[in-house]
């Protein structure tokens, strides 16, 4: 039997992989990127990836809210740790006053980091994978319905290859795959029309960095929390490693239209007076900064998403309908029916893409 391709080396196609794996279920991981990980990025200070890094793509998780996911980072043998939250937070409301001082509060339900960046649940998922079993550089650019499966063409390393499978596990944001794969036959129109129109979750950010010597803020009674309603960093928080990197990060409030037309330098000059006016001149003097932009990056976003879109809701509605419904099953987390969006969901999406695998494969 051909095996079955789950397009996407996210943490829900390794996921997806890891359960189809124990269960003896052959399959193969097709990644457009380099590199594993999707929307998880953790880098060193030079941006390269990394297993003690800062998180570029998605950093927190909350264990209460989110069992599945604190079950897996136990289940894979990782650390976590509490976001940094104790001393003061930083207001700064208009650009003539200075940033106010109050008084932090403890979080509710805390936000937890996983120890060596969020990179480390993938490593920790492809490591257990069987050699081969993902294949970086390989774009999947078209999917045929044949009588017995699917035909797979893929762009690797700029040739076209074809791959024959049993069924698709498709563990990308809906719109992604709208956009970027032809179907042949088409997808039935209501299902194109709602892959398209599911915003993939934090696809228009950008996240920046400024790393440091010392958490300096630390000394002066500061948690690293910060809010601004000059910005351009509407939100800011303490990025210090487990292994004890001192790094702040901000959101970047700027849409991405205009995050182009400023350019990666004049958008770092801007973050970088940001962080001075609210954190004194020591925070002038990072050892170096990072910078990363979602809504550039074609691997994350379509064009639709350099505007704010939207958390994915969820919906139970069936994803796949009509001739592909019973090879291709949808797997990325904004697919989830629980967490849409989150890394909580890219869990609960693959458990349910696998479960449906399993079941049509052993028709
Ligand atoms: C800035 C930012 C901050 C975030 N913060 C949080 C957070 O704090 N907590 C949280 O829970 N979630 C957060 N998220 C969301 C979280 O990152 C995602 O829920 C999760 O990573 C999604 O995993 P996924 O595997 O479903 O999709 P992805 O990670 O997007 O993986 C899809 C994969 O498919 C690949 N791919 C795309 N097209 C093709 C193709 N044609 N052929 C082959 N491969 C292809 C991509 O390269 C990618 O590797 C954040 C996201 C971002 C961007």
């Amino acid at each position: 039997m051909p095996p079955i391709v789950i397009i996407g080396a996210g943490l829900a196609g390794l996921y997806t992989a890891r359960l189809l794996h124990a269960a003896n279920m052959p399959c193969v991981v097709l990644e457009a990127r380099d590199r594993i990980g999707g929307r998880i990025l953790s880098v060193d200070a030079h941006g390269a990836p990394s297993t003690d890094g800062f998180d570029l793509g998605p950093s927190w998780f909350w264990p209460q809210a989110q069992p599945v996911l604190a079950e897996l980072v136990q289940e894979l043998g990782l650390d976590a740790f509490p976001q940094a939250s104790d001393g003061d937070v930083l207001f700064e409301r208009m650009s003539r006053e200075g940033p106010q001082r109050f008084q932090g509060y403890p979080q509710e339900a805390h936000s937890y980091r996983v120890a060596g960046g969020t990179a480390a649940l993938v490593h920790a998922i492809a490591e257990a994978l069987p050699t081969d079993c993902v294949q970086l550089s390989s774009k999947v650019t078209q999917l045929s319905l044949e009588t017995d499966g699917i035909a797979v063409q893929v762009e690797c390393n700029g040739d076209a290859v074809t791959m024959r499978a049993s069924h698709v596990v498709a563990a990308l944001p809906p719109r992604l795959l709208a956009h970027a794969v032809t179907f042949s036959p088409a997808i039935d129109e209501p299902a194109r029309i709602r892959w398209s129109s599911t915003p993939t979750w934090m696809a228009p950010h950008a996240k920046f960095f400024a790393l440091y010597e010392r958490a300096f803020w630390r000394d002066a009674g500061l948690s690293g929390t910060a809010q601004s309603m000059v910005g351009p960093m509407p939100e800011i928080h303490d990025a210090t490693t487990a292994s004890g990197q001192a790094a702040l990060f901000g959101f970047i409030g700027v849409g991405a239209a205009q995050r182009a037309a400023m350019g990666e330098g004049a958008l770092t000059g801007a973050c970088m007076e940001q962080l001075v006016r609210m954190f004194g001149a020591e925070a002038g003097t990072p050892r170096t900064t990072l910078l990363k932009d979602w809504a550039a990056d074609d691997c994350t976003a379509t064009t639709e998403d350099r505007v704010p879109g939207g958390h994915p809701v969820p919906d139970p509605a069936p994803w796949v309908t009509g001739a592909w419904a019973e090879r291709l099953v949808l797997g990325g987390s904004e697919t989830s029916s629980s967490e849409p969006g989150y890394l909580a969901g890219a869990v609960t999406a693959a458990q349910s893409a696998a479960r449906r695998v399993l079941l049509s494969a052993s028709r």
